[in-house]
């Protein structure tokens, strides 16, 4: 489909992103009754969702307003608490490489680094990547107006869902698209947001990403005129590994069907003392496996407690008619990135 003619402009700080009357590709997206089509301004990063979206006739803005001009928002730098903070305008391929997260936070690296093609992974940013939105095909589909696009229905849980959510996917079952995601939020990561006015946020991703049941047009809690400027990690404690891996439908650069993260802390002596247990392509948003990471805690990491938290990890889900494949894929991940994380795998 061709795309609309638009208007381009260029940010040269996050002030005057914010300040450009930019509203969030969910808002541009929603039919505006009897209002007149394509009046939006939009943030643009590396623009493949963005160009995405448009292509496909989904998004039709008036204006895109392009961040990448941004001097040092694409900076990766130790903060002095020991925490680490990766500019929004960093490549995924940047927050692959950089050895301060190869070296502290090694499931962001490993689940940017597995993540599209490596000429995608250098356009892409980290906040742009945040913010795409979902792959469902009827959500990409301008045939099907489903709920997440204004419209009266769900079509995926009646219908082609192997893709879909197998956790809380009972009003709209996308997965969420980002896998840098699934790490982040393991990590304990916040996203640092500023508005027109100046004011700066940073929520836990985790709280900033938003579920069907709170509102099913929107996966996060961005508001009109807000730009993310960067993701922090915390300094991680002492003691503390990480892993991420994810497996595709094939030997093919796409989103993965099912992956996870785990982030340990241990004792002296070796025992666990903390975990962090996220499945991403598993749920509307990362989805914590509690129950994995309780039984964890107070226990050497081996292969039959790996392989009791990885069926642990599958508590509460409710697989559509055809994904329950994923479920022995979700069992046997956990298990593997959780012996990779305890350095045995
Ligand atoms: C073949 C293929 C395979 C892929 N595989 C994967 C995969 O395995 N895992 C994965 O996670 N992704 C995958 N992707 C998706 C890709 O990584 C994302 O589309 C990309 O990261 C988006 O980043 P961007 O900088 O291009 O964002 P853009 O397209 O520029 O923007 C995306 C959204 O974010 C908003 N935005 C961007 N930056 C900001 C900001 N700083 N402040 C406020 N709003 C902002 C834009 O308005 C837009 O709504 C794949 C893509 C393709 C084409
Ligand atoms: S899963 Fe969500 S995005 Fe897909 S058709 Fe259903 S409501 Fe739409």
């Amino acid at each position: 489909m061709a795309m609309n003619r638009f208007e381009w402009a260029s940010a040269r700080t996050a002030a005057e992103g914010a300040a450009s009357g930019a509203t969030t590709v969910a808002d541009a997206m929603l039919p505006v009754p009897g209002g007149p089509p394509g009046q939006a301004v939009v943030l643009k990063a590396g623009g493949i969702d963005l160009l995405d979206l448009m292509k496909e006739g989904l998004l039709a803005p008036r204006r895109l307003v392009d961040l990448r001009a941004i001097a040092g928002l694409d900076a990766i730098a130790q903060e002095s608490d020991g925490g680490l903070r990766i500019g929004a305008l960093a490549s995924l391929q940047q927050v692959a490489e950089h050895p301060l997260i190869a070296d502290r936070a090694r499931a962001l690296a490993e689940a940017a680094g597995g993540s599209a093609s490596p000429q995608i992974r250098h356009v892409a940013t980290i906040g742009g990547n945040l913010l795409q939105r979902p792959r469902c095909w009827y959500f990409r589909s301008i045939a099907h107006r489903c709920l997440r696009k204004g419209g009266g229905k769900c079509f995926a849980v009646h219908g082609e869902n192997q893709y879909h959510a197998i956790f809380a996917n009972e009003v709209c079952a996308v997965v969420h698209p980002s896998t840098a995601a699934t790490a982040l939020v393991a990590l304990g990561a916040r996203i640092e947001i500023v508005n027109a006015g100046g004011d700066v946020r940073r929520p836990l991703l985790d709280e900033f990403f938003v579920a069907p049941e709170t509102d099913v047009q929107r996966e996060n809690d961005l508001k009109e005129g807000e730009v993310v400027t960067a993701v922090l990690l915390p300094a991680p404690a002492a003691a503390t590994t990480s892993a991420h891996m994810r497996q595709s439908d094939k030997q093919a650069f796409d989103w993965p069907i099912a992956d996870v993260a785990v982030v340990l802390e241990r004792d002296a002596d070796g025992r666990c003392s903390k975990a962090s247990v996220v499945l991403g392509a598993a749920a509307p948003v990362p989805r914590r496996a509690r129950a994995t990471e309780e039984m964890l805690v107070g226990e050497m990491i081996d292969e039959k407690l790996a392989r009791e938290a990885g069926h642990a990890a599958l508590e509460a889900s409710t697989p559509l008619a055809r994904n329950h494949y994923k479920q022995p894929i979700f069992a046997a991940l956990v298990a593997r990135v959780l012996l990779r994380a305890a350095g045995q795998g």
